[in-house]
């Protein structure tokens, strides 16, 4: 196909607004995948992200068209993970399109994440076709939802599409639009080879397969490309497109999205944003843009059986094969053992890699608190970037401490609007602004430490606005703020995995706050269990656990040995998720208590 005749598109919605049912619609009347073989969102294969209705991974498929000219277009649909922990993700598979269809829910109207997809989609200079789904359902109000559109986005709707994407309703106006509005790429076959990354998955019998966007030049199978960002040279084994499943082709050129395989071994070896060109003719400059994406968010992963460790090593290190963005290292804990500090892009990314690890691994684990990277200049003024809290420096030791900050865009109806800077100042947040984007909604702008965010600051937004809120953040600097470790000793011994940095002011309430959540968390034992939080060597709250009285087989009744075994396995279930520390056994709940904290 010539260059004139191809169009590079992704969706961008926020969740639940239809964008895995549009893209289903979308290769449906195509006749990309016929209908005996459309199982639903087809785009979201991994098991994990149907079940939670989230794309994590993006995508992309191959249609063919013939339009109202008669001619025949080649349309590729490059799917945006919808989360704001891969924005990095999003913003490469944007800069592989020059348009984009923005799905609005129409009875919902704009949200955060729209916002946010939108802005990075208007930085890649792309074409936006705005679309409002869902016309179907009763409460639609395409208009009032197209006036929110044009105030708060600034974008003119006078081309926006009603449509279905249940129904079917405006599909043939969107393909139609897609030819019509969005520009087709630039003509330059004559350079030297330029492709982008967007995704890649590690393929057990292929090596990794790389999915791109060829910006300028062709490759054909059998070349020997170079990866300009990581230095490493391949010879193309096998290369194609999606259409939606794997079809070898010779060669690709400017314009074209396709996959290429190539034995390479991890996928940290071919990330996500990097350059591929040729070896023989090599392009001067990468694409711009390029970013390796670093871990935000860490906690430490400990086998509830030593055992298991080496378990464990292997199940990361095969997750780490399909995922750029995981980090791990050994971690030793003088109360936990032998286990891994983790390092991860957000919290949905670290909660979707311990699903992982339990379901496909069969991995028993604890779990500590996630914390952020504290970056710590030390007296003789040496810069250390700290994830772990027990591993702050001491005071004496320590110039100054800075901690991540992250502007965070809410939206929200207005009768929320108190109750959510509430959350804001009690998190530590500095209010920005406000606007009113409608009538009725408006958009609160904080910055807050991301230590603040990556507790229950979503949950606590998505409860006290009844669901109605919804949330981006984005990282914008370090700052300097007053914190301190603060240590929780179980039986006269500090525990290690369960240290926090928190800031001074709040020291003291966290303290108290904590030990008294541990008390409810913690079982009984034989022994009296005290309980203290502190500061260096200050004890600032206690609390202890008194001893239980009777042994728990005492309750039965002599002979009654069915009854007998049921409570013992009862026992052991309840023990499944404990950990001993010393001789105290604690439950994984309680080294997530201080995400539980009134
Ligand atoms: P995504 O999170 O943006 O990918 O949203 P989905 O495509 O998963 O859709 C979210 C929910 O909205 C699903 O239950 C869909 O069946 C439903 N949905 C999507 N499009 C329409 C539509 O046009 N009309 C109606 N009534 N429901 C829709
Ligand atoms: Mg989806």
């Amino acid at each position: 196909v010539p260059v004139s005749r191809i169009r590079n598109f992704s969706i961008i919605a926020h969740i639940d607004h239809g964008k895995s049912t549009l893209a289903d619609r979308l290769l449906q009347e195509t006749g990309t995948v016929a209908d005996r073989d459309m199982k639903d969102q087809f785009l979201d294969s991994m098991e994990l992200e149907r079940e939670r209705g989230i794309t994590i991974k993006l995508q992309a498929a191959r249609m063919s068209y013939r339009a109202a000219d008669g001619q025949d277009y080649v349309l590729n649909l490059i799917d945006t993970p919808g989360h704001v922990d891969f924005s990095y993700e999003v913003s490469r598979s944007l800069a592989a399109c020059e348009g984009a269809l923005l799905v609005v829910d129409a009875s919902q109207g704009v949200e955060a994440q729209t916002l946010a997809n939108v802005y990075l989609a208007l930085e890649h200079d792309l074409e936006i076709i705005p679309v409002l789904n869902k016309i179907d359902l009763p409460g639609a109000e395409p208009d009032r939802v197209i006036q929110e559109i044009e105030e708060v986005v600034g974008l003119d709707c006078s081309n926006a599409i009603f449509a279905s994407a249940k129904t079917g309703v405006g599909v043939p106006e969107i393909l139609a639009a897609i030819v019509q509005q969005v520009p087709p790429p630039a003509d330059t076959v004559q350079d030297p080879l330029r492709a982008l990354i967007f995704d890649s998955y590690y393929d057990l019998y292929r090596g990794v397969v790389v999915y791109f966007r060829v910006m300028d030049g062709s490759l054909r199978k059998g070349d020997r490309v170079k990866l300009m960002a990581s230095g490493k040279e391949y010879e193309l084994d096998e290369l194609g497109v999606l259409s939606p499943t794997q079809v070898q082709v010779e060669e690709l050129h400017a314009g074209e999205v396709g996959y290429f395989a190539a034995a390479i071994k991890a996928v940290t070896d071919a990330r996500v944003g990097d350059t591929i060109t040729q070896v023989k003719q090599p392009a001067a400059e990468p694409l711009p843009g390029y970013v390796e994406a670093k871990p935000m968010v860490f906690c430490g992963m400990f086998p509830t059986d030593a055992d298991q460790f080496p378990d464990l090593r292997d199940a990361l290190e095969r997750l780490k094969l399909n995922d750029a963005a995981l980090q791990f290292e050994p971690e030793t804990s003088s109360a936990m053992g032998f286990g891994f500090r983790c390092g991860f892009l957000g919290l949905l990314h670290m909660e979707i890699v311990q699903e992982r690890l339990e379901r496909e691994y069969d991995l028993d684990l604890i779990i500590t608190a996630p914390s952020v990277i504290y970056r710590v200049t030390t007296i003789k003024g040496e810069v250390v970037m700290i994830d772990n809290p027990s591993a702050l420096p001491d005071p004496q030791q320590r110039e100054k401490i800075e901690e991540p900050y992250v502007r965070v865009e809410m939206i929200t109806p207005e009768e929320f609007v108190g109750t959510l800077m509430e959350l804001g100042q009690s998190r530590r947040g500095e209010f920005r602004d406000m606007k009113y984007l409608t009538p009725g909604r408006t958009t609160l702008i904080y910055e807050l430490p991301l230590a603040e965010v990556v507790t229950d600051f979503f949950d606590q937004m998505k409860s006290r606005s009844r669901g109605y809120a919804s949330m981006e953040y984005q990282l914008i600097e370090y700052r300097e703020n007053t914190l301190v470790k603060l240590d929780i000793l179980i039986n006269g011994d500090p525990v290690d995995s369960l240290a926090a940095i928190v800031h001074r002011d709040k020291a003291y309430y966290t303290g108290r706050a904590l030990v008294s959540k541990l008390k409810e968390l913690i079982p009984r034992h034989q022994f009296k269990i005290p309980l203290q939080a502190a500061i260096g060597t200050k004890v600032i709250a206690s609390e202890s656990i008194p001893a239980l009285r009777k042994d728990v087989l005492a309750k039965c009744y002599g002979g009654d040995i069915s009854r007998k075994r049921k409570l013992l396995e009862k026992q052991k279930a309840g023990k499944k998720r404990m950990k001993s520390v010393g001789r105290v056994d604690v439950p994984q709940e309680a080294f997530m208590a201080v995400l539980r904290l009134k």
